[in-house]
């Protein structure tokens, strides 16, 4: 690309079309999808319901700004927060953060937030600076004072937590860091600590969000009670919406005037997020975990032996595999992509999978196939030169 920012390392081939789980490029080659465009496109490329509602929604009004109501907003709000909270609707992850990061700011007047080291929240200034990830921060200092960091997982990290925070933010599996799980009673102590010192916690589940790990949101699995949550990626399937939720209590900090978006609650993105949360239902989750079960069975048996992979990690269809430093995840995914299969990595030369939750097991058992088959042949590679 001549005239944009050169921002991203780009692959070589432009995809064009899609459908279900599959994708093609300009030069007509299909492609099994494990990457949703990261974590966004869970419903597939091609999903009737969603699609039906947005061009419903396209023939009546697209935009009107937050001066009036929207009923579509409060619908979406209603079927989205977990009961006692309330939404506020924006275009993205990082915007969602910034809105969580303001409100804990606002609510209980203090300005002290904890973050945790390899943590991700976005690359806008407050989001940024709450990403423990010096790669992300480098050459753009001052960043917004007053954030600290404490390692992940890292007992010593409950220290941390007084009264003088006005929050702690995290991911319950960190998604860019290297899709490293979060410890389920270090995150319960964690929450008891921040209840008990009066700090507000702020989970992060724009990666682990709207049925990725097998549950609406990730905390759930460890009964979290998180004061603010912030979603986006998954929540249009691809159109561009961010929330964030907050408990009840804390609306007086956040009345008129005190924040906004132009774009936020866009009609055309909230009649996608209705259909996604439509779709959403405890039988299609009940489905992605015995999926899950299935991928997992698979890459136990047929990648965790292999000399190249150190460990393997993740939680419903949030998948990591890291790899040894013999081989560079970007080598495996260039080979994958060759086979006709798109895989992404994260921090710590992890391969990364995010494929659409709607994907048949057979296909997710294919991809694994195909990955284990690469990797064995990365294996015998690296074994033979070191003899
Ligand atoms: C992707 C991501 C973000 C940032 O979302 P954007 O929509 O890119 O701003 C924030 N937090 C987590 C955990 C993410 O994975």
């Amino acid at each position: 690309m001549e005239h944009v920012f050169p921002t991203y390392a780009q692959y070589p081939m432009e995809i064009v079309s899609g459908h279900d789980w599959h994708l093609v490029d300009s030069h007509h080659k299909s492609y099994l999808d494990f990457t949703s465009g990261i974590g966004v496109c869970s419903f597939g490329y091609s999903n009737d319901w969603i699609e039906q509602s947005v061009i419903n929604q396209l023939g009546k009004v697209w935009h009107t700004s937050n001066l009036y109501p929207s009923s579509l907003q409060d619908e979406v709000a209603a079927s989205l927060c977990p009961a006692g909270m309330l939404a506020f609707f924006c275009n993205s992850g990082t915007e969602a953060n910034e809105a969580a990061f303001k409100l804990a700011r606002k609510a209980t007047g203090k300005g002290k937030v904890l973050a945790f080291n390899n943590g991700f929240h976005g690359r806008t200034y407050g989001s940024m600076s709450l990403t423990g990830n010096p790669d992300i921060q480098t050459g753009f200092k001052p960043l917004v004072p007053e954030v600290s960091f404490a390692d992940y997982n890292d007992p010593q990290a409950l220290d941390a937590i007084n009264e003088g925070l006005a929050a702690v933010i995290l991911e319950v599996i960190q998604g860019e860091g290297g899709v490293v799980n979060g410890n389920g009673e270090w995150l319960q102590k964690v929450a008891a600590k921040c209840h008990d010192q009066g700090v507000l916690l702020i989970i992060d589940e724009v990666q682990t969000g709207i049925g990725r790990t097998g549950m609406k949101f990730a905390f759930q699995h460890y009964d979290l009670d998180p004061d603010i949550i912030t979603c986006a990626k998954a929540l249009g399937n691809g159109l561009p919406i961010g929330a964030m939720l907050g408990k009840k209590e804390l609306a007086k900090a956040f009345g008129p005037g005190s924040h906004g978006t132009t774009f936020g609650g866009n009609k055309i993105a909230l009649a996608s997020a209705k259909a996604v949360l439509e779709q959403l239902t405890p039988k299609f989750l009940a489905e992605v975990q015995e999926k899950s079960q299935a991928v997992f069975a698979a890459i136990h048996k047929q990648i965790s032996p292999l000399t190249v992979v150190d460990s393997v990690s993740g939680l419903g269809l949030m998948i990591g595999i890291h790899l040894s430093a013999a081989v560079k995840v970007e080598d495996v995914i260039g080979q994958l992509q060759e086979n006709g299969l798109l895989t992404l990595s994260a921090k710590h030369n992890t391969l990364r999978l995010l494929p659409p939750l709607v994907m048949s097991e057979a296909d997710l058992l294919a991809g694994i196939d195909q990955i284990a088959a690469v990797l064995a042949k990365v294996a015998a590679v690296t074994e033979s030169q070191s003899v």
